[in-house]
């Protein structure tokens, strides 16, 4: 039997990454795109189209009761005393939750893989994507699944250990487009250029000397999401 596995693909870099370094090691792949009410837009609809560039069959999941602390409490201060140094983004338990959804998808379909994207960068931020923690919901899962009892179940990172840089480096190597891949925190059809999203992605493809395929698309009048917008407006 081929590798199969299960991705959690986002829309952003990092996942899109996973996604084509695990085809390009033979994997095959599932994807999982996790619906919240925070999430943007563009970001949703650069999973399906990642996922339809490469021929991936892609869940997706409704969760409309996950929110991000900084829609949870207005302020810092508001926030309950272990969330006040939390980053903004931080969904109470994300990865328990997220890991749990996708164990549901590998126990059903028989698959003992999940797949992560994240990167070096967001240790220092989120704890739920610390090796530590894969490790221990790997060995949960392992106990507490009939796959896991089987076969034994792993959660996997295969970024990890790579910063942003590092990943997009990896990306532009294995041909990721790019311009399908959405980083911005805001909801609007081009990327604000200010938020941290944006400003992460931009160090990283300025580091490697390299203009953003997004960037080129979208001055070039190329972009996807706003030739789909406006339907006959560009060739
Ligand atoms: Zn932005």
């Amino acid at each position: 039997m081929g590798k199969i596995a299960i991705l959690l693909l986002s829309g952003g870099i990092d996942s899109a990454v996973a996604l084509y370094l695990l085809r390009s090691r033979g994997y095959d792949v599932i994807a999982i795109s996790i619906n919240y009410p925070g999430r943007w837009e563009r970001e949703k609809e650069s999973a399906r189209e990642l996922a339809r560039l490469t021929n991936t069959k892609l869940i997706e999941v409704d969760l409309p009761f996950l929110r991000e602390v900084d829609e949870l409490w207005n302020s810092e201060e508001e926030r309950p005393n272990h969330l006040r140094d939390a980053h903004p983004s931080t969904i109470p338990a994300r990865n328990a939750i997220i890991y749990a959804v996708a164990a549901y998808y590998a126990e059903t379909l028989g698959i003992e893989t999940i797949v992560a994207g994240h990167n070096a960068d967001d240790t220092k931020y989120f704890p739920d994507t610390s090796r530590e923690f894969r490790k221990l919901i790997s060995r949960a899962l392992t106990i507490g699944t009939y796959i896991g009892r089987a076969r034994g179940f792993r959660v996997i990172a295969p970024l990890s250990r790579l910063s942003k840089t590092e990943v997009v480096k990896l990306g532009l190597k294995l041909g990721v487009p790019f311009e399908y891949t959405w980083s911005c925190h805001n909801n609007y059809d081009v990327p604000c250029g200010q938020c941290n999203g944006c400003l992460a992605r931009k160090r990283a493809f300025d580091e490697l000397g390299v203009r953003d395929p997004l960037e080129e698309a979208i001055s070039s009048g190329r972009d996807w999401w706003l030739l789909r917008k406006k339907p006959g407006t560009r060739p």
